[in-house]
């Protein structure tokens, strides 16, 4: 069966994360996103790990699944046309590791899925000699990321570990300010053992294909989600059994299983273009190329993005021929609401509202975003089926991020263009 997979969360001990990052809460979401697998994140947090661990189960096969009594009481919140999804959790975390290689400071951000508690506990225990694992949900440790994964196989042979966002500037396994140029530096004799990365909001699949060195890899996409609102911003698809042998399995061989990934449209991350955002400076690629990398304004280097870095590692062009994965793009379905209601604002009452009610008569995110018949959407709301129309066939405006600032996409080109085609649409 087609299973939605997130594997890179936050809970609420995590810096900068909501209240509601609790396992009910992201049960909750995950209904309503329609997402299959979601990893707890932070386990080596030891009240989360404690918490997650008194309210979740093992089912076969080595995934767990939220206590009978506590997933019922969320069921009677949620509307019934989402009721039924099935919802399993995986252990995982991410963790942040600073230390010194060939002179430079690296600075890396990995994920860590582990099949059962037993397993968290032996890596735990490690890790705690290392660092404080109490002061944050993403603990950062003076760890070559090399010996973390040795301890982390350690602890478990079946241990996914995944380089995360691996094109972010400051903590990506190829970012621009302290990441490397390939993986075998990085990971040296264990390169085998990296079987996965992560795109992050700013890269998509075919800009990763373009690294001869990621061939074979599985390119995976998460959300990072530091609200349970934001579960399922990117997702992997995976084809087979609800198990923990099956989906990591068809995360860790890369076959046919792994089905291929929900994207951001990549532009939307928040380092894809170069600049400065304090000196107002965007610059494509080209841009930073003419002015030598260097900020007109401030005269100091810029920050250079994503898609500059990918064109600096590539030894493909982005025609090449590229392995047969889904990509589908997204945009999350708050925004499209607010954008069709006229504001930036996805927490307004009236676009929560009518989100509830589009969940209540359609069933889950993903399958409004991904998978109904526009003529079933249209009847009951013909501009969200517009906007999903535009949306499926990559007709939206983009405008890319840059240095820390989030990347726009817009169904429609400008306000007078939203007025004009939306009353077209009444008048229909
Ligand atoms: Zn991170
Ligand atoms: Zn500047």
């Amino acid at each position: 069966m087609e299973l939605l997979v997130d594997l890179h969360v936050h809970s609420h001990y995590s810096r900068a994360t909501s209240r509601n990052c609790t396992i009910e809460g992201l049960y909750f979401w995950g209904k309503l996103k329609g997402i299959n697998v979601i990893g707890t994140g932070d386990f080596t947090h030891p009240e989360w790990f404690q918490e997650f661990r008194d309210k979740l189960t093992p089912v076969e096969g080595g995934l767990f699944e939220l206590r009978k009594e506590i997933a019922d009481e969320i069921d009677r919140t949620l509307p019934a046309s989402v009721r039924s999804n099935l919802i399993r959790f995986v252990p995982s975390v991410e963790i942040a590791t600073i230390y010194k290689k060939g002179e430079r400071v690296r600075k890396l951000h990995q994920l860590i899925i582990m099949p059962s508690f037993e397993a968290v506990s032996r890596l735990n225990a490690q890790l705690e000699r290392v660092g404080n694992l109490k002061a944050d949900g993403r603990p950062i440790l003076g760890l070559d990321s090399y010996e973390l994964l040795r301890f982390a196989l350690e602890a478990d042979k079946d241990t996914l570990y995944i380089p995360a966002h691996i094109w972010t500037p400051w903590f990506g396994l190829f970012g621009s300010k302290s990441g490397f140029d390939t993986l075998t530096e990085a990971y040296e004799d264990l390169a085998p053992e990296v079987h996965a990365i992560e795109t992050g909001l700013s890269s998509d699949p075919a800009m990763n294909w373009r690294l001869k060195q990621l061939d074979g890899l599985a390119i995976t996409s998460n959300s990072d989600a530091h609200s349970p609102q934001k579960l399922g911003r990117e997702a992997t698809i995976v084809n087979t059994n609800l198990t923990y042998v099956d989906v990591i399995g068809a995360i860790r061989t890369n076959d046919r299983r792994l089905a291929g990934t929900i994207e951001f449209f990549p532009e939307e991350g928040k380092y894809h273009y170069d600049g400065h955002r304090a000196c107002g400076v965007k610059f494509s690629p080209k841009e930073t190329k003419a002015h030598d990398g260097i900020c007109p304004v401030c005269h100091k280097p810029l920050v250079v993005g994503v898609d500059y870095r990918v064109d600096e590692l590539a030894d493909r062009a982005i025609e090449d021929e590229k392995p047969s994965k889904t990509v589908e793009y997204i945009v999350p379905l708050t925004e499209v609401v607010a954008e069709l209601h006229g504001t930036k604002s996805t927490s307004g009452k009236a676009v929560v509202a009518e989100y509830d009610k589009l969940i209540a008569n359609l069933g889950d995110e993903f399958s409004i975003l991904r998978k109904l018949p526009l003529d079933t959407i249209r009847e009951y709301s013909p501009q969200v089926a517009l906007a999903v129309e535009r949306i499926r066939t990559d007709k939206v405006h983009k405008e890319a991020g840059y240095d820390g600032v989030y990347g726009t996409i817009k169904v429609f080109k400008d306000a007078a263009e939203r007025a004009e085609t939306l009353n077209q649409l009444s008048l229909l």
